[in-house]
């Protein structure tokens, strides 16, 4: 089986949680497939409070969330 996601904890084509490496506070979501971009990704999919305006950083700059991360956020699917 060819390992075509992106993190291997949330299961093919799940959204997965996102953060920017330069402005940590902010989240985006995308389809759980090789790579990241590769698909669309949206700011805010959970609506968290507070997280502001959207920022321009490149899709480079988008991290996954480990699964940790994700799990302590409640944003695991
Ligand atoms: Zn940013």
């Amino acid at each position: 089986m060819s390992d075509d996601r992106i993190v291997n904890y949330a299961g093919y084509g799940r959204h997965i949680p996102l953060r920017c490496k330069n402005h940590p506070d902010k989240r985006w979501s995308t389809k759980n497939i090789i790579g990241v971009g590769a698909r669309n990704i949206f700011y805010n999919l959970h609506e968290a409070s507070g997280m502001g305006k959207e920022c321009a950083c490149s899709i480079s700059d988008l991290i996954p969330l480990t699964a940790e991360e994700a799990k302590a956020e409640g944003r695991e699917e």
